[in-house]
């Protein structure tokens, strides 16, 4: 039994995300994943969820596989879009009687056009669902932040005070990733100010393929600063260069927030963990390190 707000009072977290396997051959390369992750011993492991169809029972099929294996703790992402608030509540159920005790409320996005498969969802804001797994469950419950301001906030300013208030309903904070340690820096200054009292974790997503991270971030709102791209594409043509840049970047990224004092990293690994082990084994937080109380 770990909520995860037990291990952040212990001290500094290691975190990853990961998504549900859709094929035999992805769930394959997800269980080496998680094989090789057993070095960094991870103090969880927070696994997304689509609110289409059947991605729904594969989050919950994954999440209670890595509970009931012990090795990791895993952290269960749910959604309001697209759910009446009775699904919500079946499904939290479900996690309670499973013995998990971890969820990330999100909003999600909700669809363009609403259908009988799809509805638009009767929760309207992540911080609807954060009151309901309290209400459910005693869950331990995160929420998302976003340094550069969400994609669909009216201003920066209404989105800091909207964030702040879910973080008092909530335990912690999990950024979008970003890649100017100032946008985090000022995200949790702002939040300070508006009286917040929970860890923010960052949310670090190595480059180890343009295209990729390109997209991720047109859709998430995150600026990729011109530094970053100048530096990425001297080496655009080479694949392995571009994962080394990458490596690189995010590395001094995250020796820089461990200089800030962060209370832990979360890192956005597509499933694939050669770059988080590499950026790990960098910085020195493998178990037994002075950073991860060794
Ligand atoms: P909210 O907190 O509801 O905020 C959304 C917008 O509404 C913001 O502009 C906010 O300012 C505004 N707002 C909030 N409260 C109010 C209010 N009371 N009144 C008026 N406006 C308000 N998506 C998935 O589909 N699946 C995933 O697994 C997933 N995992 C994620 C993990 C992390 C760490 C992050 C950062 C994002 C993840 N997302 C995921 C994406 C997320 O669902 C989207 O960013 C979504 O658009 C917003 O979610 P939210 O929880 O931040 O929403």
């Amino acid at each position: 039994m770990t909520p995860i707000t037990a291990l952040l009072a212990e001290g500094f977290t290691l975190s990853v995300e990961m998504w549900p396997p859709r094929t035999v051959a992805a769930g394959e390369r997800l269980a080496e994943s998680l094989h090789r992750l057993q070095v960094l011993e991870p103090s969880f492991a927070s696994i997304t969820y689509g609110a289409a169809g059947s991605t729904r029972e594969r989050t919950h099929e994954l999440v209670v596989e890595l509970h009931e294996e012990g090795a990791i703790v895993p952290m269960a992402h749910l959604v309001c879009a697209a759910h009446r608030r009775s699904e919500l509540v079946e499904i939290l159920s479900r996690y309670r009687e499973a013995g998990i005790e971890n969820i990330l409320a999100l909003r999600g996005d909700p669809p363009l056009e609403a259908t009988a498969e799809l509805p638009q969802g009767e929760l309207h804001h992540a911080i609807e669902l954060v009151d309901l797994a309290k209400e459910v469950g005693r869950f331990c419950v995160a929420v998302a932040a976003h340094p550069e301001g969400h994609p669909d906030a009216t201003s920066l300013v209404e989105d800091r005070r909207h964030l702040a208030t879910k973080l008092a309903h909530a335990d912690f904070g999990v950024t979008q990733f970003f890649f100017r340690i100032e946008d985090y820096l000022r995200l949790v200054d702002d939040l300070d100010h508006l009286g917040n009292v929970r860890p923010i974790i960052p949310g670090i997503m190595p480059i180890t393929n343009v295209r990729t991270v390109t997209r991720m971030a047109e859709l998430s709102g995150t600026a990729i600063p011109t530094e970053i791209v100048d530096r990425v594409n001297e080496v655009a043509d080479e694949p392995e260069a571009v994962r080394r840049v990458g490596v690189e970047i995010a590395t001094e990224l995250c020796a820089r927030l461990l200089e800030e004092g962060v209370p832990g990293i979360h890192f956005y690994t597509m499933n694939q963990v050669s770059a988080t082990l590499e950026i790990c084994e960098r910085l020195d937080l493998l178990p037994g390190g002075a950073r991860r109380g060794g």
